[in-house]
């Protein structure tokens, strides 16, 4: 065959491709909103969905709202406050960095924004269209704070909104656990999930105070008894890694794999740690058969030892010396887990 000429992919074509995998389903579309909240200081954060979130989804927040400066490039592809230069990467404390969200969700529903800054007498309704492009702007009344609006996510994708519809409960039960674990590392925020069905009734699903403390938002969002069932870890892994949080006493495991109940986060961020995951299981049934334990485990690490920019929804992550990383968290769970040392306990974070 002839060799082909390589030519460059136009623009809209590019969104198309990236938006689908910024925003993979509901949970990720949602988290993506709440993250922005949090990173604008928010002490106050609803979700209301409608119909589980498959008419649409609404973020409300208190936090500093967005400039009239920014209206223009706020939902364009790649645009950030949060990043002004590439090293930045290195240090990045904030939960976005891409600018992408905002954007893919213009590309994958209908976004409208009503946002007001404390330096603005009224707010502003604003209303995008696919591209990104600022398509409407008009006054309207509310508090310093921003509202993100999406409605019929999907509805440009055949098949994914196919799978949508098909799937709403499961994407919505992935959801409420992923609330759970924004609910237990973000101190003094107050988080709150709603949900109205079609005869408009409304029922509270997720309801936190904002405490300062993993302890008081653990019990928060499990309750009392779940409590009383875990035991306070503090680790010191190495001389720049400690690791915080609770896991299951021993012989107080759950009988199923309870994925719902395991939360990991790195410095606060909730990420996917599959081999921790692993770990923590298999210490955990060799001392305790047959039983998997609760597990909230926060890393805390300096953030130029580890990237969270390798998958777009930034769930995975990829630490410098992960190795050596693990062989200690081994010995130091093995300390805690092992049956002999049963009762072994430390002083855990308040
Ligand atoms: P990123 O979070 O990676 O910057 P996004 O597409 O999620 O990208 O958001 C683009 C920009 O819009 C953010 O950098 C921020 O300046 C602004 N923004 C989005 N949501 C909010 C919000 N709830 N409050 C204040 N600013 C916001
Ligand atoms: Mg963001």
């Amino acid at each position: 065959m002839t060799s082909p000429s390589i030519k460059p992919i136009n623009k809209s074509a590019i969104h198309k491709i990236c938006a689908g995998q910024v925003i993979l389903d509901l949970p990720s579309a949602v988290k993506e909103l709440v993250e922005n909240s949090l990173d604008a200081g928010s002490i106050s954060i609803e979700v209301a969905l409608k119909e589980y979130g498959e008419e649409s989804f609404q973020v409300i927040d208190n936090g500093c709202g967005i400039s009239p400066d920014n209206f223009k490039v706020l939902a364009l592809k790649h645009h950030t406050s949060k990043l002004a230069d590439f090293s930045d990467l290195q240090s990045v404390t904030t939960f976005g960095f891409r600018g992408e969200a905002l954007s893919a969700l213009c590309y994958l529903g209908d976004l409208t924004v009503e946002t007001r800054t404390k330096s603005e007498q009224v707010a502003t309704h604003l209303t995008f269209g696919r591209s990104g492009l600022l398509t409407e702007e008009k006054k309207t009344a509310r508090q310093v704070g921003t509202t993100v609006t999406v409605k019929k996510l999907f509805s440009n994708l055949p098949v994914r909104s196919k799978e949508f519809h098909r799937n709403i409960r499961k994407e919505y039960g992935k959801l409420i656990s992923l609330l759970n674990a924004y609910a237990l590392t973000a101190k003094g925020v107050r988080l709150v999930c709603t949900n109205t069905t079609v005869n408009n009734k409304t029922s509270v699903v997720l309801k936190t105070q904002g405490s300062g403390s993993f302890k008081d938002n653990i019990i928060t969002v499990f309750g009392m008894n779940t409590f009383n069932c875990l035991e306070p870890l503090s680790l010191v892994i190495s001389d720049s890694c400690k690791v915080d949080g609770f896991l299951s006493k021993s012989g107080n495991g759950s009988g199923r794999n309870i994925g719902d109940r395991q939360y990991f986060f790195i410095n606060g961020r909730p990420v996917d740690m599959p081999k921790v995951t692993k770990l923590v299981n298999e210490l955990y049934r060799s001392a305790n058969s047959k039983q998997y334990p609760i597990a909230i485990m926060n890393f805390i690490v300096p953030t130029n030892v580890y990237d969270v920019n390798v998958t777009p929804d930034k769930r995975k992550v990829f630490f410098s010396d992960e190795g050596s990383l693990m062989k200690s968290l081994k010995e130091a769970l093995l300390k805690v887990y092992s049956p002999h040392l049963a009762s072994f306990s430390v002083q855990g974070p308040e």
